[in-house]
């Protein structure tokens, strides 16, 4: 089968490089984020899509995007992430519950949805290490709000040629997540705690990247950093195939007729998930509407409803934690498609972010953004549908999935809009347990631990205790550094046993 080479621009300069330079560079030196040129169309028809295991659909649709990796390294990838690391063949099984198909992205080796990329990433880039001749040891550096920073280190664990250093929000985090990361295991993982925010750690992560003295001292070192945030393109492409899947399986049941239009709403933080959504959308998937769902952190809700995006505002920590973030990054590369592909516009734009917190969209911009949606749901409004959804039917969701469960049943309400949506249910309710017991059965919390309480999840939700909580229950704490954001490129050179004293 021929394909079309896509190669791969910076949304701030005309810097173009091949799927796996983009993969393992992760963030352009000029600080803008990689975009394919242009969106190939899938090449295979819905009756055959309907046909395909997660494994063949991943296979058809990567392989349009990430040209310069062959058919048989792309296989090897894909067999060797999407196996029986996950509790499920299906890999991302789709359920209907009260008039709404929950797409359940949370069955890989940490329980959340970011597991569906990073699962892949290590292969992606250890691949794309090798057809570049990059000698050099991999340093993935990693600010996380809390899930990525697990899923990463559980891909990269003890991969050879590579070193993961995850920097997470000290008061940020839920208290299993915090266990989760304190508690990984491998030669090759650091993980330190910021006093901070997660803005202040992806922002200090971002500095580092494009620091000229550290790329010079870890180069000389033997190492080079890249990025398993998803910015990467690494990320973002893997994330393409479950929305094609969730149309497959929507085929395959009879949910929907062939070429019917699906809506999706997407618990967004990074807005690296809904973009993904968006991309499916440019290659020939169905999709009418995207809406992307806030918490009370509603910058995103805000600019797609005024054009202006302002993270001049009080960062609020609620309980759906990884989606509390103010600079949504991935937005970059939404910016750049409506402002026309033009590099220099998307540039200021960006630049006028770092400067001030803000910038405004012109009129011609908001126009292109006509197939999204901006919503929010309150705390209240969040713990509220998760009860209800959980009297009407027994089946409980997470306080993320939560929020985009809000946000699409007041957008329905509001519209009368009856396409069939696929909402995308990003984390197990076992990760989030205390809040989602805090929305089924407040009474029950009193005086019980976490680990009490996913007990208690499990006789009220009737799903068996996921594998990754098991494990933590027991597993001792191995990491227990703690730093100030100014601190972290000295945490770095620590980790990786380079300088000395500093
Ligand atoms: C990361 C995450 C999100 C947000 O996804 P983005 O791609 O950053 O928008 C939502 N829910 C959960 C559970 C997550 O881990």
């Amino acid at each position: 089968m021929e394909r079309k080479q896509i190669l791969y621009k910076s949304t701030r300069s005309s810097t173009t490089v091949t799927s796996s330079q983009a993969i393992l560079t992760g963030l352009g030196k000029d600080g803008g984020l990689f975009v394919p040129e242009e969106f190939p169309q899938f090449d295979f028809s819905f009756s055959e899509m309907a046909g395909f295991t997660y494994q063949e659909l991943a296979f058809r649709v990567m392989r349009l995007l990430l040209t310069d990796f062959t058919d048989d390294e792309l296989k090897y990838c894909i067999e060797g992430a999407y196996d029986s690391k996950f509790d499920t063949e299906k890999i991302a099984p789709l359920v209907n519950k009260d008039g709404a198909w929950y797409l359940e992205l949370f069955h890989g080796t940490t329980i959340a949805f970011k597991d569906m990329a990073l699962s892949i990433l290590p292969y992606l880039m250890t691949t794309a290490a090798k057809k570049n001749h990059e000698e050099r040891k991999i340093v993935i550096l990693t600010a996380t709000s809390g899930d990525t920073g697990k899923a990463a280190m559980a891909g990269f664990e003890d991969v050879p040629g590579t070193e993961i250093i995850v920097f997470y929000p000290k008061d940020g985090v839920s208290a299993i997540q915090e266990k989760q990361m304190v508690t990984q295991r491998g030669d090759n993982t650091h993980v330190i705690a910021i006093r901070g925010n997660f803005d202040d750690a992806q922002s200090a992560v971002k500095k580092i990247f494009n620091d000229p003295e550290m790329n010079r001292i870890l180069s000389e070192n033997g190492y080079c950093f890249s990025s398993a945030n998803s910015i990467n393109v690494g990320r973002l492409v893997p994330q393409i195939v479950y929305y094609v899947y969730a149309y497959a399986e929507l085929l395959r049941n009879g949910g929907i007729r062939e070429g019917e239009q699906i809506n999706i709403t997407v618990p967004t933080g990074n807005f690296g998930n809904i973009l993904a959504a968006y991309y499916a959308k440019l290659m020939g998937l169905p999709v009418r509407r995207l809406i992307c769902a806030s918490n009370e952190n509603k910058v995103l809700y805000d600019f797609f409803s005024s054009g202006d995006y302002d993270r001049n505002r009080k960062f609020i920590l609620t309980t759906s934690p990884s989606m509390d973030i103010l600079i949504s990054s991935n937005l970059e590369r939404l910016i750049y498609r409506i402002c026309g592909d033009d590099s220099d516009a998307c540039r200021d734009l960006m630049e006028q972010l770092s400067r001030g917190g803000e910038y405004r969209i012109t009129s011609e911009m908001r126009e292109k953004l006509s197939d999204f949606r901006g919503g929010f749901a309150t705390e209240e409004e969040n713990f509220e549908g998760i009860r209800k959804l959980y009297k009407r039917t027994g089946y409980v969701i997470d306080t993320h999935t939560g929020i985009a469960n809000a946000v699409w049943r007041a957008y329905a309400e509001e519209t009368g809009d009856e396409t069939p949506v696929v909402i995308a249910s990003t984390a197990s309710p076992y990760k989030f347990a205390r809040s989602v017991i805090g929305a089924i059965a407040p009474e029950e919390l009193a005086g019980k631990d976490d680990f009490e309480l996913m007990d208690l999840l499990g006789r009220l939700s009737g799903v068996r205790e996921p594998g990754a909580v098991t494990d933590i229950r027991t597993a001792p704490v191995r990491h227990t550094a703690v730093a100030d954001p100014a601190e972290m490129p000295s945490a770095v050179l620590r980790a990786l046993g380079i300088g000395g004293e500093a």
